[in-house]
């Protein structure tokens, strides 16, 4: 089960943290990966280090998910590498606290562009590919902080918003490219421990407020969030389209 042998994927912003945790699981269960991300350089270690790892092939690739011509470039390296597209996981994301009165336009507007203009233009460029197959999966990178989870998030309106926005896109997608054979699910993280969490994981009471508020009592890992990208990936998860998969330690559920 959840073989992956033969399959090609796109993972975007996976030079570090949970894409290249999800990259490197892919690879793990047999998926060739592109690599993708805004600093080539470190898209080259994590492709070495996947390659090292797991014998697949891993490709780097410079591509800004905002940049529709960078985007098309991207799934035309996969297609002429790979042969084909199997898998998009659209995980290239930003986040910044901000007091709500002292946010500005242009921070909204870089948040929504980055985290849901760069999931519609991925997910659009890929899907046309994977339509010509009549199979495909779409994976998109939501949060704990999607909104309707019985619990908000003070100082990340932006950030809210556009993962809110992810859902909605992952559920009209799930209905207009299933037909097509295209699957399309979210993953909602819950904390995990990266680059963006640094911070607040740094700060001892913080740490120590979410290890409570979490059941199983450690934080999360970007390969936590790769196992869960396999599953939807894998033809077994052929029925499972148009939802959110919470991965978070049963944080929700506290
Ligand atoms: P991360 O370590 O900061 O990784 C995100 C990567 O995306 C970074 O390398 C970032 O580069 C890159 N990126 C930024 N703008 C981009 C663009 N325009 N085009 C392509 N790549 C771009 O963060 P992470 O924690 O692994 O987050 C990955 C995803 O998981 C994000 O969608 C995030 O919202 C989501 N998530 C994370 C958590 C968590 O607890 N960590 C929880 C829920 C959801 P720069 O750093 O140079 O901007």
């Amino acid at each position: 089960m959840f073989d992956l042998t033969g399959k090609s994927a796109i993972i975007t912003g996976a030079r570090r943290g949970i894409g290249k945790g999800i990259a490197l699981a892919l690879a793990q269960a047999g998926a060739d990966v592109l690599v993708s991300d805004i600093d080539l350089e470190d898209c080259k270690k994590a492709c070495q280090e996947i390659e090292e790892k797991t014998g697949q092939q891993a490709i780097p690739f410079l591509c800004d998910v905002t940049n529709k011509e960078e985007v098309e470039g991207m799934v035309a390296m996969a297609v002429d590498e790979f042969g084909r597209l199997d898998i998009l996981v659209n995980n290239a994301g930003i986040s910044q606290f901000k007091d709500f009165f002292e946010m500005t336009e242009e921070e909204w507007d870089k948040v929504i562009e980055v985290n849901l203009k760069g999931q519609f233009l991925c997910a659009q460029v890929a899907a046309r590919e994977m339509a010509k197959n009549g199979w495909g999966r779409v994976i998109n990178v939501a949060s704990i902080a999607s909104g309707q989870v019985g619990v908000g998030f003070p100082q990340v309106a932006h950030y809210t918003a556009s993962k809110g926005g992810v859902t909605g896109l992952t559920e009209t997608l799930a209905l207009e490219l299933g037909p097509k054979g295209i699957r399309v699910n979210a993953i909602g993280p819950g904390i995990i421990e990266t680059e963006m969490t640094s911070d607040m994981l740094s700060d001892e009471e913080q740490r120590r407020n979410i290890l409570a508020r979490t059941p199983i009592g450690r934080i999360g890992r970007p390969s936590d969030i790769g196992a869960a990208a396999v599953y939807l990936a894998s033809d077994e998860a052929d029925f499972v389209n148009g939802i959110v998969l919470f991965v978070d330690g049963g944080w929700l559920a506290g």
